[in-house]
C-alpha cells in the first residue's frame, strides 16, 4: 500500500532538513572559531612568558644557579595569576630530561610532563599540551646555538575555558532559537504561497468536475502558481464555451430529429390511407382471377402492398415510441401468462416451420409493464426466431430469472445465429443482415421497436450468439412487479 504524504508534511520535512543542515553548519563554524580563538590566545601568552624568561638567561651557567632562576621565574609567577608553575628540565648524567628547577618544589628531580616529552628537546619545537583545563607549553632552551634543556610553563586556562564554554552555549542557544524561527517562518511562507493555493485549486477543480463550469481559481500571485491559475481559468472558460456550443448543437439536432419524426409520421399517414383499400381489395382479386399469369402478378402486387403497409405501420410505431408524449400503461403482469398468450397467437407460424417452443418461466414471476407493448416485444422476438430458423427441428426456449427487483428475460433459438459485429448492429433502425430487397417480411425495424419499448420500461436489451448457424439468445430486463 502506498502511504499518502500530504504536501504540507513533505514541505515541512524539506524545510526541517534544510534548516537543520544550515544551522548545524553555522553552529559548527562558530564553535570552531571560538575554540581557535581560545587556543590561539592562550598559546600566544604561554609563548610570550617563555620568551621573557629565555631573554633573561644569558649563559648556560645561569641554568644551574637556583637563586637566579627563582628570581626570574617568580617575577612572572607573581605577575600572572594563572601561571601554575614554571619548570626547567635539564638532561641528567644519563641524558634523560628531568626537572632541574621548578617553582613547585615537589616537581623537582622527577620526570615532569615536559621532561617526558622529549620531542621539544630533540626537534627544537615548541609543544603545547592541553589537559584538565591546564595548558603546558614546552620549548627548547637554546644558548649559544646549543640546546641545553626545555622550559615548561603550566598555565591554568580555567577562566578562559569557562568563558569559552559560555560562548559555545550561547551560540548553540541562538542557533536553536534561529532554527525554530527559520522553520516556522518557512512553513508559514510555504503554506501561504504554495499549500493554500494548491488546496484552493483542488477545491475549485472539484466544483468544476461536478459540472459547475463557472468555477474559477482566485489567485493573482506573480509567480508560477499565478501563471497556473491563469491557465486553469482559461481552460475553464474554453471548456464552458465548448460545452455551450455542444448544447447549442444538441438543441439543433433535437429539433432536426423531431422534424424528421414529424415528417415520417405525416408521410406514414399519407401513405397508409391510399394503401388500405389496395391491401383489402387485392386478395379478393387474386381469388377471382382465373388467368394464372395475371394471378401471379397480382400475388406479387399483394406482397408488395403488404410489405409497404407493414413498413409504414412499423415506422409510425417507432416514431410514436420516440415522441416525448407517448403514454405507457404500467401494471403488474404475470410474465408466464403473457408469454403463453403470445405463443398461442403465433402458433400458426411455428407449426408451418415445425418449430417447437417452450416457456420455462417461473409461474410466480410478476413484472411491471405495459401489457400490449410487452406482448409486442415477445411477438417480434418470436417471429424473428421463426423467420431466422430453418424449417424443421428448430426450438425456441423462453426463460426468466429474477434478481431482487430486476427480471431478466431470455429467448433462445436454434436459428442462423450471427457474428459478433451483427449482434451490435441488429437493434439499429433499418438494419438487416441480408440486404435483400425482395424479402417481403423484413423491414429492419422490429428489433429497433423492441429496444425502444424495453428502454421505455427502464430496461436494456441485447443479443448473444456463439456465431453463425449456432443460434441466438436475446435478453432484456424488466422491473419486477408486486405480486397480487
Ligand atoms: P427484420 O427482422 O424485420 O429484418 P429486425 O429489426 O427484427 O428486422 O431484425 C434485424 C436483423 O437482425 C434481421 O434482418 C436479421 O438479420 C437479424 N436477426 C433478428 N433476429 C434474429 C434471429 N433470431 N436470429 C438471427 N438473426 C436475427
Amino acid at each position: 500500500m502506498k502511504v499518502k504524504i500530504s504536501l504540507s508534511l513533505k514541505l515541512t520535512l524539506i524545510v526541517f532538513i534544510l534548516s537543520a543542515v544550515a544551522i548545524i553548519s553555522v553552529t559548527y563554524v562558530n564553535v570552531y572559531n571560538h575554540e581557535r580563538f581560545f587556543a590561539d590566545a592562550n598559546y600566544d601568552r604561554a609563548t610570550a612568558i617563555i620568551h621573557g624568561i629565555n631573554a633573561s638567561i644569558e649563559d648556560a651557567d645561569n641554568l644551574n644557579d637556583i637563586e637566579y632562576l627563582e628570581n626570574k621565574t617568580n617575577y612572572y609567577l607573581h605577575q600572572e595569576e594563572d601561571i601554575l608553575k614554571i619548570t626547567i628540565n635539564l638532561p641528567d648524567d644519563e641524558g634523560n630530561l628531568i626537572a632541574a628547577y621548578s617553582t613547585d618544589n615537589e616537581s623537582i628531580g622527577i620526570l615532569s610532563q615536559g621532561a617526558e616529552n622529549t620531542d621539544a628537546y630533540e626537534n627544537e619545537n615548541t609543544w603545547y599540551i592541553l589537559q584538565n583545563q591546564k595548558l603546558t607549553t614546552i620549548t627548547p632552551i637554546k644558548i649559544d646555538d646549543k640546546i641545553q634543556g626545555t622550559y615548561e610553563v603550566c598555565l591554568s586556562v580555567e577562566d578562559a575555558y569557562n568563558s569559552y564554554n559560555k560562548r559555545v552555549t550561547n551560540t548553540i542557544a541562538i542557533s536553536v532559537f534561529s532554527f525554530f524561527i527559520l522553520i516556522f517562518g518557512s512553513i508559514l511562507l510555504l503554506r501561504r504561497s504554495i499549500v493554500k493555493p494548491i488546496l484552493h485549486f483542488r477545491k475549485t477543480a472539484r466544483i468544476f468536475g461536478k459540472g459547475n463550469l463557472d468555477a474559477r481559481v482566485k489567485i493573482d500571485s506573480k509567480d508560477e502558481i499565478g501563471d497556473l491559475a491563469i491557465a486553469f481559468n482559461q481552460m475553464a472558460k474554453d471548456l464552458k464555451e465548448s460545452r455551450d456550443k455542444i448544447q447549442d448543437y444538441n438543441e439543433i439536432l433535437r429539433n432536426l430529429l423531431q422534424q424528421k419524426d414529424e415528417f415520417i409520421g405525416q408521410l406514414g399517414h399519407d401513405l397508409k390511407n391510399p394503401l388500405q383499400p389496395l391491401v383489402g381489395l387485392l386478395p379478393l382479386l387474386i381469388d377471382k382471377e382465373k388467368d394464372p399469369e395475371i394471378k401471379e402478378d397480382l400475388i406479387i402486387m399483394n406482397q408488395n402492398a403488404q410489405y409497404m403497409r407493414d413498413l409504414i405501420f412499423k415506422t409510425l410505431q417507432l416514431a410514436k415510441l420516440r415522441s416525448t408524449n407517448v403514454q405507457f400503461d404500467f401494471e403488474n403482469l404475470n410474465l408466464n401468462e403473457l408469454v403463453e398468450e403470445v405463443i398461442g397467437a403465433e402458433k400458426l407460424g411455428l407449426k408451418e416451420k415445425k418449430i417447437e417452443i417452450e416457456s420455462r418461466i417461473d409461474k410466480k414471476i410478476v413484472v411491471n409493464a405495459d401489457k400490449l407493448r410487452l406482448a409486442e416485444v415477445f411477438k417480434n422476438l418470436i417471429t424473428n426466431s421463426v423467420k431466422y430458423t430453418p424449417e424443421g427441428g428448430g426450438k425456441i426456449t423462453i426463460d426468466a430469472t429474477q434478481d431482487k427487483d430486476v427480471v431478466t428475460v431470455s429467448l433462445q433459438d436454434t436459428g442462423i445465429g450471427m457474428t459478433e459485429d451483427q449482434t451490435k448492429k441488429v437493434f439499429d433502425e433499418f438494419y438487416k443482415v441480408k440486404k435483400d430487397t425482395s424479402d417481403y417480411q423484413s423491414s429492419g425495424l422490429g428489433l429497433a421497436i423492441c429496444k425502444r419499448i424495453v428502454e421505455k420500461h427502464g430496461g436494456k436489451i441485447w443479443v448473444e450468439s456463439p456465431g453463425p448457424d449456432k443460434g441466438s439468445t436475446f435478453f432484456f430486463t424488466l422491473k419486477s412487479g408486486d405480486e397480487k
